[in-house]
């Protein structure tokens, strides 16, 4: 890259665009020309004191954080994409890690994709950082992450169909076990479960002898019921609670039994997210309906009750091994509501977006100050849309939902309290899908 070339205006236009294209397709040679050339050119541009103009189309938005492009139907994608920026001490140790893992440009022969004729980089954790760099950097006012797409997956090994509309909670629990492959080999190998897993202890036991099976599993969002209850703790009174398993057959006294399986946690994640089932399968029309009833959750949440020692005396649980899987457990319970992901309409054709608290992870923690919830700063993340939104006065009807009495006449509603097809047409049913609760006391991550 000489200056004493190209001296005319069309052959610089066509160096620049081999130049681009090249930069496009490597990311070697998009570091060289970065470190060599650019950074040189940069540091010889004199800057402006301050900006006059800023175009309103091509600089980032007034909130100064940059939308996402909506592909289709990706909102779903988008709406956890800023959750997840918005956590600080995720994002900046996802961007730190080094896979040593070159580009592995691929491509799709999909006509009418949004992926015809294109390249990408077909590795899930450089598109992830990618795209949190992005977020954090770019310039422009919304960023396209059609490389996450790309190197996302499906069950079939195709790339994500971007007109087809998923689920925000499936994508975590996808893209994080994938992830957490890809990191093994690296320090940061921790990151996602020492941030998001929550351990919990399952407790299987024997109606007829007693005894208990325990045994330890990890999720990265906890599924809790809502269908006929009021709030989250009624939710995760259910959850823990659990079932009765018919025709068991107990290790211990060899009988076929019924055995209650409950649940408690072990060890809490520094970032608690719930998912909210409200999208159910009904097996009486065979198809996917939207529960739409008015549901309330607090800003403020104490897991204490849910903890293995409380389930255990709660519910007489017997287990002399307890104790082994209660000793980690750390006395830190509280937790605020950082992040919702509301999602609007019918189960088969809604909208995610996201509600977020912009202010958190700025307190400096170590001097103990927590704010409260509603003093802090919320914003509203809309794929490409950013604005202000008001916690106080708009928090309850953007997230409960409404009474079924107000929102639609009973004819839009079976008995079940599903909302049907003909509540659907008059537009905008919406509500709490994901929370996403920080604790007061994060405990480190290990590297
Ligand atoms: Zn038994």
């Amino acid at each position: 890259m000489h200056t004493n070339k190209c001296k005319t205006k069309e052959s610089r236009a066509k160096a620049f665009r081999i130049l681009t294209l090249i930069c496009s397709n490597s990311q070697k040679v998009r570091e060289k020309v970065y470190s060599e050339c650019l950074l040189n050119m940069v540091s010889m541009i004199e800057r402006p004191e301050s900006f006059a103009h800023v175009s309103e189309t091509e600089s980032r938005s007034l909130y100064s954080y940059c939308g996402l492009k909506n592909l289709g139907a990706t909102c779903y994608m988008n709406s956890m994409l800023q959750q997840l920026y918005m956590i600080p001490s995720f994002k900046y140790l996802l961007m730190s890690v080094t896979d040593g893992k070159d580009e592995e440009l691929g491509t799709v022969e999909l006509e009418n994709s949004v992926y015809h004729n294109k390249m990408f980089d077909d590795n899930l954790l450089h598109q992830f950082q990618n795209t949190m760099a992005f977020l954090e950097l770019g310039e422009r006012p919304h960023h396209n992450a059609i490389g996450l797409c790309f190197a996302m997956k499906d069950y079939s090994g195709s790339p994500t169909n971007c007109s087809l509309q998923q689920d925000s909670h499936e994508f975590v629990n996808l893209s994080f076990d994938r992830l957490e492959n890809m990191l093994k080999p690296t320090v940061q190998r921790h990151i996602i479960s020492d941030t998001f897993s929550a351990k919990q202890c399952i407790h299987m036991t024997c109606s007829n002898c007693n005894h208990v099976k325990s045994v330890i599993e990890d999720y990265y969002i906890l599924s809790v019921p809502v269908k006929n209850l009021n709030n989250l703790e009624d939710s995760l009174n259910a959850y823990t609670d659990g079932e009765v398993i018919s025709d068991f057959r107990c290790d211990n006294c060899e009988q076929k039994v019924d055995i209650s399986r409950r649940s408690s946690f072990v060890d809490m994640p520094n970032i608690l997210m719930v998912h909210l089932q409200k999208i159910v399968f009904n097996f009486d029309t065979m198809m996917n309906e939207k529960i739409a009833d008015r549901f309330e959750f607090p800003t403020y949440l104490d897991m204490e009750n849910y903890t293995i020692n409380k389930i255990a005396e709660k519910y007489g649980i017997n287990d002399p091994d307890l104790y082994k899987y209660a000793e980690n457990e750390n006395k830190s319970f509280d937790y605020r509501l950082v992040g919702v992901i509301i999602h609007q309409g019918v189960a088969e054709a809604g909208h995610y977006y996201s509600l977020i608290c912009t202010d958190s992870g700025l307190e400096n923690k170590e001097d103990g100050f927590w704010n409260t919830t509603e003093n802090m700063k919320w914003t509203e993340f809309n794929d490409t849309n950013i604005k202000d939104f008001n916690f106080r006065v708009n928090f309850e009807d953007e997230c409960y939902g409404k009474n079924s009495s107000d929102a639609y006449g009973p004819s839009f509603r079976d008995a079940d309290g599903f909302e049907s097809w003909g509540a659907a047409t008059g537009g905008s049913s919406k509500s709490a899908y994901v929370l996403i609760y920080e604790k007061r006391q994060y405990k480190d991550v290990r590297m």
